[in-house]
This record gives structure tokens, sequence and C-alpha cells, in this order.
């Protein structure tokens, strides 16, 4: 089976953590933690870094550190992972979910300003499957209104808008290192910042909110998102061959698109002119002329030995949001629903050779020519 996704994890990340394991520093202090912070921050083009847990866990420290709470609303896509909303959630602020845009699949820009209305606090652009968000509109719109821009970069590690990293676009940048992210840590998350005073309160909330200079007396509710030494020994390595990662995410995207452009029924991802698209996922729409539904082509894919992943179920279809009582905006969400109904992401893990590429390829023509037959 080729799996859709496998960390690459090598002798340096090996090494770091033999090194944490024999000297002690197992727990949430030690060097690596420092240096981690530093450099994935400085990748990002940021000044300050507060690694936390997960990217889950990041997304609420961010949300908390600009004390959004009961009463504010978020604007974000209806498009993404549960984490998004759960993270907005978890501050008792309210998700307000926003169509997705038909070519990038991300958050459609042009239907924000429809979504702001007195209690909005925060825009928060979620960069999905590693193609940056038309982050410009977000930031004029912000600007004006007076509201923080929070990016969801959990998918989009090193994708660049117009030159500029995605975490570095707004007020914070919010990683995820779970394994099957560009950079792993197995699991964890940072918050990326320019904002001395946001890195602060962010220091402050993961650890519990002791008073600086008076340990045990705490003047905020607050959490424990510490990150341990040891995870942070395999970021530090991962971050320090971060180049060599993208180059394999974006090597993969080109095997692809040389073979799979011209396919009759399958909508390849974009790159926009103004985009670096990291392709954390390679994600394709199966569309009615393929010859047969998303569903289908995944189960007999599946038994050909190639293993797919659906998109997302946009957020106003989760039973858990409609329970809260959250509505959808005005129009709904076609674009969502019909991406979701029709995507599936191909095995894009960083293990993967020429020859998986062109099986995945030869897999996907032997089972749509056994569909025209049927
Ligand atoms: C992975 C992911 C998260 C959550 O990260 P975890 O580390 O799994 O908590 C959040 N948002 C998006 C878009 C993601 O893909």
């Amino acid at each position: 089976m080729i799996p859709v996704n496998e960390p690459l994890i090598g002798k340096d990340e090996l090494r770091n953590v033999m090194d944490c394991v024999k000297s002690g520093w197992i727990s949430s202090k030690g060097s690596y933690i420092n240096k981690f912070e530093e450099e994935f921050a400085s990748f990002c083009g940021v000044k300050y870094g507060v690694s936390t847990t997960n990217g889950t866990t990041a997304l609420h420290l961010a949300l908390a550190s600009l004390g959004i709470k009961k009463g504010d609303e978020v604007i974000m896509p209806t498009f993404t992972m549960i984490a998004t909303a759960y993270a907005v959630m978890y501050t008792g602020a309210k998700p307000v979910f926003v169509d997705s845009e038909r070519e990038t699949w991300n958050m459609d820009v042009s239907k924000v300003k429809e979504a702001i209305t007195a209690r909005t606090k925060v825009i928060l652009p979620v960069h999905i499957y590693g193609h940056p968000v038309d982050m410009g509109e977000i930031s004029r719109l912000a600007k004006k209104h007076g509201l923080y821009v929070v990016e969801d970069a959990a998918e989009a590690h090193g994708a660049e808008y117009k030159g500029k990293k995605c975490g570095s676009l707004g007020d914070i940048g919010c990683f995820s290192f779970y394994g099957n992210k560009i950079v792993t840590t197995g699991e964890g998350g940072m918050v990326v910042t320019n904002s001395k005073k946001i890195a602060e309160k962010a220091r402050l909330l993961k650890d519990l909110a002791h008073s600086p200079g008076k340990r045990f007396l705490h003047m905020y509710l607050a959490f424990n998102y510490r990150m341990t030494n040891m995870q942070a020994a395999i970021g530090l390595a991962q971050t320090r061959r971060i180049k060599e990662l993208i180059a394999k995410k974006r090597w993969i995207a080109d095997m692809y698109r040389e073979n799979l452009e011209g396919m009759k029924g399958l909508t390849l991802p974009a790159e926009k002119e103004w985009a670096r698209n990291v392709y954390w996922m390679y994600s394709v729409l199966v569309e009615k002329d393929f010859g047969m539904s998303r569903d289908t082509l995944m189960e007999k894919l599946f038994k050909e030995g190639v293993d797919t992943r659906a998109f997302f179920v946009p957020m106003h279809r989760q039973p858990v949001i409609v329970k809260e009582g959250i509505k959808p905006v005005k129009g709904g969400y076609p674009v969502a629903d019909g991406i979701s109904r029709k995507g599936l992401y191909l095995p894009t893990g960083l293990t993967l050779t020429k020859k998986d590429i062109l099986t995945v390829c030869g897999k996907l023509e032997k089972v749509q020519k056994s569909a025209g037959k049927a």
C-alpha cells in the first residue's frame, strides 16, 4: 500500500532525541526548545516563536493571547479542519463561517467584508493544503475595521504570499507539527508573531501564568500547553532541513502535474502567480466527467494499493457546530460543499519515490479506463 503520508525522520532527529534522553532534559525545559522556537520563527521571518503541544492549542493560545472571549466573533472559512473552529469555540467566541473560493479552495476574501459585524474581533484565514490565502484584501479589511489577523498555517510551512512566508502575514501565525505536517515533532505546535507583547502573553498563558517574579501566584486563567525538549529536538533537526522538505513536496506536485495534466474529469491544484504553494497534500477534484464518483474512485484506488483521503467536511455540516446553534451565513456555502464532495488527496508523503508516483498515476488511469468499459 502506498500510504497517503509519511514523515521524513533522519539521523539528526535521532541524534538530538538521544541527546535529550542521555542528558535527562526530557521535559519542557532545555536548550532545544529555545533553539527550535528561534530558528523556526526566523525561518518564517518573524521575531518570536512560542512552542505549544499541538496546532489546536497554538490556535487557542493565539486567540487567548489576544483576549478573545464570549461575545466576540471570529471570521474563518467553513472549509477547514475542525481544530480551527474548536479553537475559536474554546474561547467562548462565535465562529462566523465564510464560503470558499473556486480555484485555491481557500476562504473567499470577497465574502469576508459582509461577514464583519460590530462584534468581529479576528479574521482567521487558513492556508488550505499549502496554498496561501490572498492576504492583501484581508489585511486591508483588518486595518480598516481594527481587527486582528490570526493565520492558521498548520498546512503551510514555508508557503509564500508575494514572497513573504505564511505565518508572518498577520498578527499571529499558528503552526502544527503533527506527524503528517511538513515539519513534524510527533505532536506539537507553535505561535509566531512580531509583537513582543503578544509573545510574552502567549508565553505566560501556555505555562499556567505564573506571575513574573512570584511563582505560584496566578493572575490569569491559563493552560499547560508546554512542548517537551524531546519534541523540540526533532523539530530543530526538521527546521534545519526545511528547504529540503518543501522542495520534496513541490517535486511531488511537479511529478503529479506532469503525469495527470489532461486527464479527463480531474481538476489539479492551483498555484496563483502571487503564491508559492507547498502542496502539503496533493489534492485533486473528481469532476462529473471523470467516470465515477470521488468515493468510488477512492475505493478502487485502495483496492489497487493506493491510499487516499477525502477532503474535509465543512464546518457548517458538523453536527457539533450545528448543535451549538451556529447558523450559516446568507447564501450558504455552495463552493465549499462542492469541493468537499469532489475532493481527495493522493499520496504526498515525504518518502515517496518517482516509482511510487508513477504507480499512483498509472492506477488512476487504469481505474478510469475500467469505468469506461463497465
Ligand atoms: C493539522 C491542523 C490543525 C491542528 O493541528 P494539530 O497539531 O493536529 O492539533 C489545525 N488547522 C489545520 C488547518 C490543520 O490542518
